[in-house]
């Protein structure tokens, strides 16, 4: 968990703002080392603050651009690049920490901004709300064409909750998932391929041969729309 660079006091979860003293911490990016690229002033304006974003170079694997408000310190990320970032900070984790994800969750609030929906920094529609990894608790907006938008404090949340396993959680619940829903599957095979109750009948009477071939084919509702309609013509 972080600490508050003014007066040490842990930082609530998903926030920038120390609830003792009140002072804005810079955490998100602690520990990387990022450098601002001088370029063009980028034309892409906070949704929080509505002042122009500027353009920073985190310089992973060559460079890494994204884009931040000197303001609230929110920032955005192109299409795939958060994934990637979270991506090249969890590398090497292989184990699930329960109970650190637990705690990390537990401690979570909502946001300093409560729910609200904000615009795309590039073409300025709503972004949509969305649950970044099903538990990790972090709701980001995202517009589908440009990019994630995340507000300070979040990202280091992220980074926390997938240093604890939280994206291996993830998988696992996935493949848990896709296990039950091909189960079910089975299950359904195995019920339409048993013999329908009461459906053997074995009659010499030629009329019933469809009948017969229904039962094969092992459809119940077939079977039973069927039998009700012989019943119905050999009263
Ligand atoms: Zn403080
Ligand atoms: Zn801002
Ligand atoms: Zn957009």
């Amino acid at each position: 968990m972080a600490n508050c660079s003014n007066c040490s006091a842990p930082l609530p979860p998903n926030s920038i703002r120390c609830d003792y003293c009140g002072s804005r911490n810079d955490i998100d990016l602690k520990g990387i080392n990022y450098y601002t690229t001088h370029e063009v002033d980028s034309t892409r304006v906070c949704p929080r603050c509505a002042i122009p974003l500027q353009t920073i170079d985190l310089k992973l694997d060559g460079r890494f651009l994204i884009e931040r408000c000197d303001e609230c310190l929110g920032l955005f990320f192109d299409p795939g690049e958060l994934e990637a970032l979270l991506e090249a900070t969890v590398a090497n984790v292989f184990a699930i920490d329960r109970s650190r994800l637990d705690t990390i969750n537990t401690a979570l609030r909502p946001n300093d901004y409560g729910v609200s929906y904000v615009k795309c920094p590039v073409c300025a529609t709503i972004m949509n709300r969305i649950n970044f990894g099903t538990k990790s608790g972090v709701i980001v907006d995202r517009c589908k064409e440009h990019g994630v938008w995340l507000d300070g404090g979040e990202l280091r949340h992220l980074f926390e909750w997938m240093k604890a396993g939280g994206k291996l959680l993830d998988q696992e619940r996935q493949e848990q998932r896709k296990k039950n829903e091909a189960e079910q599957e089975r299950e359904r095979r195995d019920r339409l391929a048993q013999p329908i109750p009461g459906g053997n009948y074995q009659g010499d009477d030629s009329s019933f041969d469809d009948y017969g071939s229904v039962l094969r084919m092992g459809d119940p509702d077939l079977f039973h729309l069927i039998r009700k309609a012989i019943d119905f013509f050999t009263r």
